[in-house]
């Protein structure tokens, strides 16, 4: 929860910055941990959906009394896809630094794009292991930032303790920047509700099926089942019978 947390928050601040109403953000993080891995995509309406490959993990707290992400998700690489309906998408990938997931983003932004950022986040959880509340902030210095500003952003980041510490105090997004800014005239320009949404559906189901290839369909149809597929993301089943799955050939044939 606290991996898929973070990772949530910061997809949903880097999508924020995508350009058109259609682009996509993923990170997609592969490591040696327990918890396998994860992917998260948002875009920049708000919306956010992500899944850890393994989420029956439980790890004793780290050495500073913090949930344990880095060593759920071990070593490994962090990618970045920015799909901005492009004939590619725009991909970047490093390897991971602590698997704490706001370092590693800091880390990307650095090697990648080379953008100096500081990336925090933090999810706070209940003691019966519910999100209470999830969030973050990504700062990224403007070229030919002035000294006393850098100076300042560093003193102020060097006094937090922790993302969750300061969610904790009030949850709204101006109280954390405002810490992180503070002594700064911020200006807050826009506010946008944010949410996980799925956006899975039978017809895009059918359209995997039909990957799979006729063989393969065929032999499912000679089987007889019934063949349930779940959605990795929202955890929806779609069930398609021996007869739907006839349809999806018919299609397949069609085209
Ligand atoms: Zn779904």
């Amino acid at each position: 929860t606290a991996a898929l947390g973070r990772a949530m928050s910061g997809a949903l601040m880097m999508a924020d910055m995508l350009k058109g109403p259609r682009d996509l953000l993923t990170l997609q993080i592969d490591g040696d941990g327990p918890l396998q891995g994860l992917v998260v995509t948002a875009d920049n309406h708000g919306h956010v959906k992500g899944y850890v490959k393994n989420p029956s993990v439980i790890l004793p707290p780290n050495a500073q009394g913090h949930l344990n992400v880095g060593g759920g998700i071990g070593r490994g690489t962090l990618t970045v896809i920015r799909d901005m309906n492009l004939k590619d998408p725009y991909i970047g990938q490093i390897p991971l630094v602590t698997g704490e997931i706001a370092e590693d983003l800091t880390a990307y932004y650095a090697q990648s794009e080379q953008i100096p950022s500081s990336v925090g986040l933090g999810v706070l959880m209940n003691r019966e292991n519910t999100v209470r509340r999830a969030g973050g902030f990504v700062v990224q210095l403007m070229p030919f930032a002035d000294e006393d500003v850098i100076r300042q952003l560093e003193e102020n980041i060097r006094g937090i303790s922790s993302v969750t510490a300061i969610l904790e105090e009030e949850s709204t997004p101006e109280h954390l920047l405002g810490t992180v800014l503070k002594g700064f005239d911020l200006q807050v320009t826009s506010v946008e509700d944010v949410c996980f949404q799925c956006n899975c559906s039978r017809e895009r189901f059918e359209r995997g099926l039909l990957l799979l290839g006729k063989d393969e369909l065929e032999s499912m149809i000679a089987d007889g089942k019934d063949v349930e597929l779940t959605c990795q993301f929202c955890n929806s089943v779609y069930t398609f019978s021996p007869e739907d799955i006839r349809t999806v050939l018919g299609n397949l044939s069609v085209s």
